[in-house]
């Protein structure tokens, strides 16, 4: 189950002293072990579940949920479609468009599986509490075929669709499943959780405009109701700052460095934890190398993720990016390249 908040947030929410912030948690966890019996046997058939796209190009599909669990729910707006009343529809529709052109217009793919798969997104998605009522949905996920979108508790999160690199960060995990597929667990899961932030950023930085100088590194800024203890679920640019002492969240476990590389078995041995470290090194090749990080620093990656394997470890991608970016570009972007994982310890 590939979700934007991952499982150490919802456990800290568990044991927080606002009841009503850690009953919504309660049932995440809940919801969380159901799910992810179904997205284990998603992985192993992405191609079964692809929907394909009736013209062979950007063909998106916006479902309502209508605060239940059942997906996708009742269609509501299809490609080319007038706008709807709904922002959480408009947001899914535009910012799945996006992330499309990114893909097409710099690498030529065609959609998640480069075949023209249909983008298919839920909105309003609800899960069950305790009593057996109907909640909004505290997170994001890509289940294998589809996005699904929860409307946010209100205290902590809000409307999950209001974040283009939460949409792009989900969106990448598809791209992955028809990519390397790297196994969700342990390195390679933290190489998996780290392509959909990279370029869960890029998208938003490629739409805005904005070089790596000026860019916010920060995943999930725009879906947390502010505060003064948290600016985003996860900082590229500075791992295990995103939010500190945060009387909901706790404080950020991310590390910066492999000599702080997490070993426990928590998070799918810490699939959204170590991911700090290649994150990192992604931003000071971005920062080294100047201009708009979607360009030879997301070519590099984007190359990388396709060549990449199911147990491919963070030693395979910094060896994968130092060789591509010389071999695609020239020396001194190797250097650059190399430069930036030896200051992560790799
Ligand atoms: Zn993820």
């Amino acid at each position: 189950m590939q979700c934007i908040v991952p499982p150490y947030i919802v456990e800290h929410m568990a044991r927080s002293e606002d009841p009503r912030v850690r009953e919504r948690a309660m049932v995440s966890l809940a919801h969380a072990a159901a799910v992810r019996a179904v997205r284990a046997f998603a992985q192993k058939l992405p191609a079964m579940m692809a929907a394909p796209s009736p013209a062979g190009r950007k063909y998106r599909l916006v479902y309502d949920a209508r605060k239940k669990d059942r997906l996708p729910g009742k269609l509501v707006r299809s490609e080319g479609e007038a706008k709807s009343s709904d922002p959480a529809v408009n947001e899914a529709y535009d910012h799945s468009g996006t992330t499309f052109d990114f893909f097409q217009v710099l690498f030529g793919r065609n959609s998640l599986d480069d075949a023209g798969m249909a983008l298919i997104s839920s909105v309003h998605v609800g899960e069950v509490d305790g009593g057996g009522k109907f909640q909004p949905m505290s997170n994001a996920f890509w289940d294998g075929g589809q996005m699904a979108y929860g409307d946010g508790d209100g205290e902590v999160f809000q409307r999950f669709t209001r974040s283009l690199d939460v949409v792009a960060h989900e969106l990448t995990h598809g791209v992955q499943s028809f990519t390397s597929n790297l196994a969700y667990y342990g390195q390679s899961g933290a190489l998996n959780e780290h392509f959909a932030d990279v370029f869960g950023v890029l998208v938003r930085q490629w739409r805005e405009g904005v070089s790596a100088e000026k860019a916010s590194w920060l995943v999930g800024a725009d879906v947390l109701v502010p505060a003064a203890t948290r600016r985003g679920i996860r900082d590229m640019e500075h791992p295990g700052t995103a939010f500190t002492d945060d009387p909901a969240l706790g404080s950020d476990p991310q590390p910066d460095h492999m000599n702080h590389v997490y070993a426990g078995p928590g998070d799918s041995g810490g699939v959204h934890i170590n991911s700090g470290i290649p994150n990192r090194a992604f931003v000071l090749v971005a920062q080294a190398i100047g201009g708009p990080a979607w360009e030879t620093p997301g070519r590099i990656w984007y190359d990388a993720m396709l060549q990449l394997s199911r147990t491919s470890d963070f030693d395979d991608l910094a060896t994968l990016t130092a060789q591509i970016a010389g071999d695609r570009f020239d020396t001194a972007t190797k250097k650059a390249v190399r430069g930036a994982w030896r200051k992560v310890g790799l």
